[in-house]
């Protein structure tokens, strides 16, 4: 029993979706359950179309048709001109949304974006599903919010593993010896049937998931890289594939930024011992790289930026230490504002951290931080985190660059930079 996810990059188009069933032809896994993204760009257009909808801006129904051509022409081009039932599926699906737009907004945004944007996986799992049977594979279409069980936290919806794992157990995993499974990533349901969304790009996160609960014996990724690099190729020209990573390694490189696979991927799958492979859809028969149970560091230095940071200092106002009471209040605020600190660095009187910038909450943050405390702070940062670090990717990763921040620990180093290429 193996999972296998496909992000909204692999089945962009209808050459995509052939690619995908070409695959899983390939790959005759003997039971499969495989997870499937919202196709390309589809999530941010209904984000935008939710966006119209909350804000009553005029081109709702421009969206709407962009993203329904979207669908239907995609349709037309698989299925070349003939009426396949799935498109009438897909255009009810559409209809539901229609029903929604009609009524003015309630004020429950976070609601009201999960209905609209979960609609992105429906309709991909649903023609992708008629395609693979189309293609003599039988593939049943699973509604994974019945099977993700998850609390009311609409947007950010929280898993509850008990519930989740015994319908999975109980009615999924004996459709899958006879059939192949094709389900949502990214989407729950609550107890009384809404659907949630569990977080941006969250559908590895659903692969896990869904991974964990059956026992399977392998995830697999489809990837437009040929694996884990060693650096993101958005930013550098000159990358190197890693073959073989530890559970712990992958996750101290998403956790500060690494977008090759959701930070939340991995530990249900170390908790059952489960092996990630990540590979490309575009060369499947090449390895890729596996994530497994081992203790062997990474073989190269790997690093990670991230841009738009912040970063805060903090000074003590009465001149007492920065130490457990103060750092208890510190902590406390930004918990409470919901600022997730990427580096951090104390000295008896200031404590310096790194944060995303989000304008908003950063805001916030500082106002009440100063109440009490002295705070200063510097925009437009970089944060580079280099896993396993050495001189010479310390020195690739800082030309041009600024220190004003860095932070060494045995494995991995971290460093808050300005860009003097941007000033
Ligand atoms: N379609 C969702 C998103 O774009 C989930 C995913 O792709 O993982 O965020
Ligand atoms: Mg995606």
């Amino acid at each position: 029993m193996e999972v296998f996810k496909f992000g909204g990059a692999s089945v962009k188009d209808a050459a995509g979706v052939r690619n995908l069933a070409n695959i899983v032809k390939d790959y005759k896994v003997a039971e499969l359950l495989i997870v499937v993204s919202a196709m390309g760009k589809m999530t941010n257009r209904l984000e935008d179309l939710t966006q119209a909808y909350l804000s009553k801006t005029e081109n709702l129904n421009v969206i709407f048709e962009e993203v329904k051509n979207f669908h239907f022409n995609l349709i037309d081009e698989l299925f070349e001109g003939n009426h396949h039932a799935v498109y009438d599926d897909v255009a009810n699906t559409f209809v539901e949304i229609d029903w929604l737009l009609e009524d003015a907004p309630d004020g429950n945004d976070a609601y009201i974006y999960d209905q609209i944007v979960s609609i992105g996986e429906i309709v991909s799992t649903k023609i992708i599903a008629a395609w693979l049977n189309h293609c003599g594979q039988k593939t049943l279409w699973a509604d994974a919010r019945s099977y993700i069980q998850t609390d009311n936290t609409h947007r950010e919806g929280k898993v509850n593993w008990d519930k989740t794992e015994k319908i999975i157990q109980e009615d999924l995993l004996p459709v899958l010896s006879q059939n192949i499974v094709v389900t949502q990533g990214f989407i729950g349901g609550t107890t009384e049937n809404y659907t949630t969304t569990l977080g941006r790009e969250g559908s590895d996160y659903s692969a896990a998931i869904f991974a964990y609960c059956l026992n399977a014996n392998a995830v697999t990724i489809w990837k437009d890289v040929p694996g884990v690099l060693n650096a993101d190729p958005k930013w550098f020209d000159v990358t190197e594939k890693i073959d073989q990573m530890s559970y712990y390694d992958a996750i101290e490189l998403t956790y500060y930024g690494a977008t090759v696979i959701h930070p939340k991927t991995i530990k249900p799958l170390q908790n059952k011992d489960i092996p990630l492979y990540v590979r490309s859809f575009l060369q499947p028969a090449e390895k890729g790289t596996i994530i497994a149970n081992t203790s062997n560091p990474l073989p190269i230095p790997s690093f990670i930026f991230k841009i738009n940071q912040a970063l805060i200092s903090i000074f003590p106002k009465d001149y007492s230490f920065i130490i457990e009471e103060n750092l208890s209040k510190i902590f406390d605020l930004f918990h409470k504002h919901n600022v997730k600190i990427n580096t951090m660095l104390n000295s008896a009187m200031s404590f310096s951290v790194s944060v995303d910038d989000n304008e908003e909450t950063v805001k916030k943050l500082l106002e009440v931080l100063s109440t009490d405390f002295m705070v200063k702070y510097n925009r437009d940062l970089e944060l580079v985190t280099i896993r396993y670090y050495d001189e010479q990717t310390i020195a690739r990763t800082i030309v041009n660059k600024e220190i004003l921040l860095e932070v060494k620990s045995r494995h991995t180093c971290q460093m808050v930079m300005k860009n003097l290429a941007n000033s």
